[in-house]
């Protein structure tokens, strides 16, 4: 009988491309794939060691499985296991600790090893430093989502003083474009519409002499894709022909994610990023100008060692005025070995931090519907991905990320379909569909928007 195995990732958008790939490889070895909670085999858990609480939820997810399945060959991997090997090859019933630089040879351990009985002491492979060249990633994703990840660039050296990313992924380094052209050709034909391009700082993608750009133009005209992603790109990466590229192309979605992480210099300084409030709000500005359309996400830290009530009320007043869509919010968790453990004075914990992430929190919330009713009483194509059966409600993203949702009596999953907007619930805007011939991609059309008012209803400290 094939051996069961559960995957669980934490974190980013990359961990869940990493591990989309390592299910292919072992369902395609054999194992069967099976949810978390149901009993098991083998339990792989792709780690994130962004914050405190994700390492938590790593050591849950391992002891949790152990209840119910204590012979499970337990393999962890991802930015967790890079940085916290000393704690992991601790925890009882662990079997295995793979590195990042290991991560995609994973399936040839688990073969190896979950056959035998379970390890009195685990095998660890881990290496200090990556900085490996340019990469390929044998391999396609399975993905049961409409959208998939094609990972093109991993590490970063940009060296934020709260981030432990650099230590944990390495140098930065790139997919060598034929190898994702490759998967994302095979993603497509698996039935993807829509793709997502993703990495720790894309915008630093380059192969030779070409960039993120060039990749586009080459995965454009692959048949049958819809719609190309960018996911979060740092706001110093995004080259002027990359928005203009994005105005007029059929494919390339007109939705940036853009962190900000303060509104106030001295913070910005502090944390080692590489710009200005000032020059933030004058490129979300020209972009939105640029494409009016544009959804512009964001992300806040709050809590950052030394940020005081004034500063982080400048915080809140930038994205109030600024044409945002929403912030995602994140509180500072001192990671060790970052420049800030070492010199910051710390923000008092708790009720501070989680009172300005609550802030940040509602803000996101207005901005969000201020950006939703900007589209009421327009058609926009809407890529559908699930329907609640009851209802035969169905919902699906607009290529600028408004979430929609329709009573339909047919299928609807992965099809494109203009849709025309009527009204607003807390998380989605409500709609009907126009028609009942499949769409064409976007075609470049540039809507007459109302100019943008600053969000109403919640006011900073
Ligand atoms: S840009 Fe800064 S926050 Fe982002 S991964 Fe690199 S070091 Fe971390």
């Amino acid at each position: 009988m094939n051996q069961h195995v559960t995957l669980y990732t934490v974190g980013c958008r990359l961990n869940q491309s990493e591990t989309a790939v390592l299910a292919d490889r072992l369902t395609g070895m054999g194992y069967r794939k099976v949810a978390y909670g149901e009993p098991t085999d083998v339990l792989i858990v792709n780690t994130c060691t962004v914050t405190d609480s994700a390492e938590a939820d790593c050591r849950r997810v391992i002891r949790r499985t152990l209840r119910h399945s204590p012979q499970a060959f337990v393999a962890v991997t991802g930015c967790y296991a890079q940085t916290g090997v000393a704690i992991l090859q601790n925890i009882p019933g662990v079997d295995l600790v793979l590195g990042n630089q290991y991560k995609m040879l994973l399936p040839d351990y688990v073969q190896k090893l979950s056959r035998m009985h379970k390890r009195a002491v685990p095998l660890i492979r881990h290496s200090g430093v990556i900085d490996r060249d340019d990469f390929v990633q044998d391999g396609v994703g399975a993905y049961s989502t409409t959208r998939a990840n094609v990972k093109i660039q991993d590490g970063c050296n940009f060296m934020c003083a709260f981030c432990l990313i650099p230590f944990a992924r390495g140098r930065e380094r790139s997919r060598l474009i034929e190898d994702a052209i490759r998967e994302a050709e095979h993603l497509v034909e698996r039935g993807h519409r829509e793709l997502v391009l993703t990495g720790v700082n894309i915008g630093q993608f380059s192969n030779g002499s070409a960039g993120l750009l060039d990749l586009i133009r080459r995965l454009e005209p692959i048949p049958g894709l819809a719609r190309i992603r960018i996911s979060s790109i740092e706001p110093t990466t995004i080259p002027d022909a990359l928005l203009d590229y994005m105005r007029t192309s059929g494919k390339l979605c007109h939705f940036l994610h853009v962190p900000l992480q303060s509104g106030d210099d001295a913070v910005l300084s502090a944390m080692n990023r590489r710009y200005s409030v000032r020059e933030y709000v004058a490129w979300v500005e020209r972009a939105v100008r640029m494409i009016p359309d544009l959804c512009v996400g964001t992300d806040v830290l709050v809590g950052f060692p030394g940020e005081t009530e004034h500063q982080f009320a400048e915080t809140c007043r930038v994205i109030q005025d600024l044409p945002l869509a929403y912030a995602h919010v994140f509180s500072y968790s001192a990671r060790p070995g970052t420049q800030a453990v070492r010199t910051g004075h710390p923000v008092p914990p708790s009720p501070t931090i989680k009172a300005r992430n609550h802030r940040i929190t509602q803000l996101s919330r207005a901005k969000r519907m201020q950006f939703y009713r900007q589209f009421l009483d327009q058609e926009r194509l809407v890529l559908f991905e699930s329907m609640d059966r009851e209802k035969m409600f169905w919902t699906g993203m607009t290529d600028n990320f408004i979430r929609v949702g329709v009573s339909h009596s047919s299928r609807l999953a992965n099809q494109i379909r203009p849709v025309r907007l009527t009204g607003t619930t807390e998380h989605m805007v409500l709609g009907h569909v126009m028609d009942a011939t499949p769409s064409q991609p976007r075609k470049p059309s540039i809507p007459v928007l109302p100019s943008y008012e600053p969000a109403a209803g919640v006011t900073c400290p």
